[in-house]
């Protein structure tokens, strides 16, 4: 379905090769690389309107011209038009250019306005003379495309190919028109001619906001290229075998029976719909939500159990060792009574140590194996893997779950796999970018939670919350955390921030025992430090943010942040949700530094007010936008090209609904599609 842009008239073997550095290799990728941005040099602004920022065609009259010499030798020009005046300055500058640039010459310009020392100036612009007979080159007729481009390819070379594209090439309209009607989308020859040729009236505005239909069109056709290869990718993944788990279920209620709670009806209800999914002959993918604390592990745990009960391996992973010692830990607790032998791996064993390890996954001795990224690395065989359980993953992109699904692949057998999220990912981003996935949700938390009482403190009293740390500890016997952020610094700084911290905490405090965890501690050693305060060994934990996610002591019912203007709100919903895990009234105090900037503060009454994760990550999706809320910059994750997901959020419902619709009357157009806007998507197809 692609043409050779070489096919086209005029490409010699030099500019193919430039275009093909920009990904420019066929026809079709030419009509989609799209203009960066558009000049006007429709019209002439008057130089009393200009406004510092906008690039604008002007036209004056040069009222002086001067050489000055300050720091770098330059040449002055102030135009003047009726309305202002402007200042032109040109730092390299030929003889016969000053002689040109005096004083009663009339210029037009086009440059970007800057704010001067003294007036508003244009530096280097472009200009001619308005006396000569040529060149009126400077205006046109319609807004001046600017594409997206190297130092050795003019810009007139995409003009020529567009046109010579529009002149001679069918453009074919995946969208079929029926479709097209219903959903009020513009044909697609129609929004590239607009957007490559944009005629006199559409005005630079409309084109700069993104929000013209044309843009539109593109960026729905973008979203509903992503939402189509991970539908494609979901369906694949159904065409494959997975073991059925399917069995009496004794496990889940021995283990139950023994539980000191009883499942929420949402826990139930999750569980029942993985339980379903694990009884199928074709991989489950499945992701779990639930808000902090609303107990994802014990779903997890009972999932692996009918896996187990099956005769296969359950492999569950941690984002961090300390979150994965944790699981250790819990699920030891809970399976060890049924004689459930599990192990743990993760980097920090001794090579001996991970010897016996790796032959007790590869033999199957091992039924659940829990650790961080380290289970999937090369050299870990297991013997047979029925189900994969990713925890508290919120940046985990469709290539790493590939990667994942891969690995565990035997005999033509794919493990069924959970992906529990750290974070709750607002629906419409969950359908775009996870579509790929099935959703479960656990909406709703243990019984006899209250809402984490959370204060705005700023630092200068810092004094009184120390205080209120000794009362807490010692007349209440709780515990309490204490959470040092310096996120924008190195992990040197942080770690040393984290001890002074404690230094600090230790004088002024010397009646509380007093523990420390950072990035830089040693496995063991943050292992021993974190089961003294699960045993209420420790009666304060001063801690970098490496226990963000997972930790769970539910005595502990006070909360200290330190700067968490610089932390997002996602994040700082899951600090605070180390409190508030048992029946307790706890609080969380924010202790700022000043002076706080208007954001910052927003953002810290937003978490004082809102307790609910999905609420919160719907304002976190506002203010910092869909990349920080995906992990955009993690590979994997989607990189859109025209479609920016913040803006465009009002499209993404019928970017579903119209993507069913061609999944099942159009699948060849739905090929077409993604093999348009992703060519990566063409793998996605192999794996
Ligand atoms: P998260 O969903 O944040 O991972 P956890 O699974 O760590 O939450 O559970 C939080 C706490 O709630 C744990 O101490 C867990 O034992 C407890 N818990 C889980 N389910 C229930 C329940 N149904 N009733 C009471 N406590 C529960
Ligand atoms: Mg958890």
């Amino acid at each position: 379905m692609t043409t050779a842009i070489t096919t086209l008239h005029g490409i010699g073997t030099q500019v193919a090769e430039q275009l093909a550095r920009l990904g420019i290799e066929s026809v079709e990728d030419m009509l989609f690389h799209l203009p960066l941005r558009y000049e006007d040099r429709t019209q002439i602004k008057p130089l009393g309107q200009l406004s510092v920022g906008e690039t604008v065609l002007i036209e004056g009259t040069i009222q002086a011209a001067d050489v000055r010499m300050g720091r770098r030798r330059s040449l002055i020009c102030m135009l003047d038009d009726d309305t202002g005046t402007i200042m032109l300055r040109f730092f390299h500058f030929y003889p016969s250019q000053q002689e040109k640039l005096r004083r009663g010459t009339q210029l037009r310009c086009f440059a970007e306005v800057r704010q001067g020392y003294q007036s508003l100036e244009m530096v280097h612009p472009q200009y001619e003379h308005i006396d000569s007979f040529h060149s009126t080159a400077l205006i046109e007729e319609h807004l001046t495309p600017i594409y997206p481009s190297n130092s050795n390819l003019n810009q007139s070379v995409f003009y020529g190919l567009i046109k010579q594209i529009f002149e001679t090439q069918e453009i074919i309209d995946y969208i079929p028109a029926n479709i097209r009607k219903k959903f009020d989308l513009l044909p697609l020859k129609k929004a590239l001619i607009l957007l490559h040729q944009p005629p006199p009236n559409v005005t630079f505005k409309t084109l700069r906001t993104g929000e013209h239909p044309a843009q539109q069109r593109l960026a729905f056709e973008e979203l509903l290229a992503h939402h189509l290869s991970l539908y494609s990718l979901r369906a694949h993944a159904r065409r494959r075998k997975a073991p059925s788990l399917d069995n009496k279920g004794q496990l889940i209620q021995t283990l139950l029976a023994q539980l000191p709670f009883k499942l929420t009806a949402a826990q139930e209800r999750v569980g029942a719909e993985i339980a379903a999914d694990l009884r199928a002959t074709y991989p489950m993918q499945r992701l779990l939500q639930g808000d902090v604390g609303s107990g994802k592990t014990i779903v997890a745990a009972i999932s692996a159990l009918q896996a187990i009960e099956s005769g296969y391996q359950v492999a569950v992973m941690a984002p961090t060792e300390l979150l994965s010692e944790q699981h250790k830990r819990t699920f030891t607790q809970w399976l060890a009574p049924l004689e459930i032998e599990l192990t743990w791996l993760t980097g920090s064993l001794t090579k001996k140590k991970r010897g016996q390890v790796l032959e007790k996954i590869a033999s199957g001795a091992a039924s659940l194996v829990i650790g961080t990224h380290a289970l999937f690395q090369k050299d870990v065989e297991f013997a047979n893997l029925g189900l994969v359980i990713v925890d508290e993953q919120h940046r985990f992109g469709v290539h790493q779950r590939l990667a994942l699904r891969n690995k565990g692949s035997q005999k033509g057998l794919y493990p069924h796999q959970i992906i529990m999220t750290a974070t709750p990912i607002p629906r419409t981003l969950a359908m775009t970018a996870y579509a790929d996935l099935d959703t479960s949700i656990i909406d709703e938390l243990p019984p006899g939670r209250s809402p984490v009482n959370t204060v705005i403190i700023p630092n200068t009293r810092r004094d009184e919350v120390i205080a209120r740390i000794q009362s807490v500890c010692e007349k209440e016997g709780r515990q309490a955390y204490w959470v040092c952020t310096l996120i924008d610094e190195s992990e040197v700084l942080q770690f040393q921030a984290a001890e002074e911290t404690a230094e600090q905490l230790r004088k002024a405090l010397p009646n509380l025992r007093i523990g420390l965890v950072h990035g830089r501690i040693k496995a063991k050693e943050k292992e021993q430090v974190m089961l003294d305060f699960k045993a209420k060994q420790l009666d304060l934990l001063v801690a970098t943010t490496v226990i963000e996610v997972g930790v769970d002591v539910p005595n502990a019912s006070l909360m200290i942040i330190e700067n968490p203007e610089r932390l997002g709100l996602a994040q700082l919903h899951q600090l605070r949700g180390r409190v508030g895990r048992g029946s307790l009234q706890s609080h969380c105090v924010l202790l700022y530094q000043l002076p706080l900037s208007e954001i910052a503060a927003t953002r810290l009454s937003t978490i004082r007010d809102i307790h609910d994760g999905f609420a919160i990550a719907q304002r976190d999706l506002d203010i910092r936008g869909p990349g920080e809320v995906l992990g955009t910059r993690q590979k994997g994750a989607m990189s859109l090209r025209v479609a920016d997901l913040q803006r465009d959020k009002p499209l993404l419902e019928e970017v579903v609904k119209v993507g069913k619709i061609l999944f099942k009357k159009y699948p060849e157009q739905c090929q077409f599609l993604i093999q348009r806007w992703l060519k990566e998507g063409l793998h996605y197809g192999e794996v």
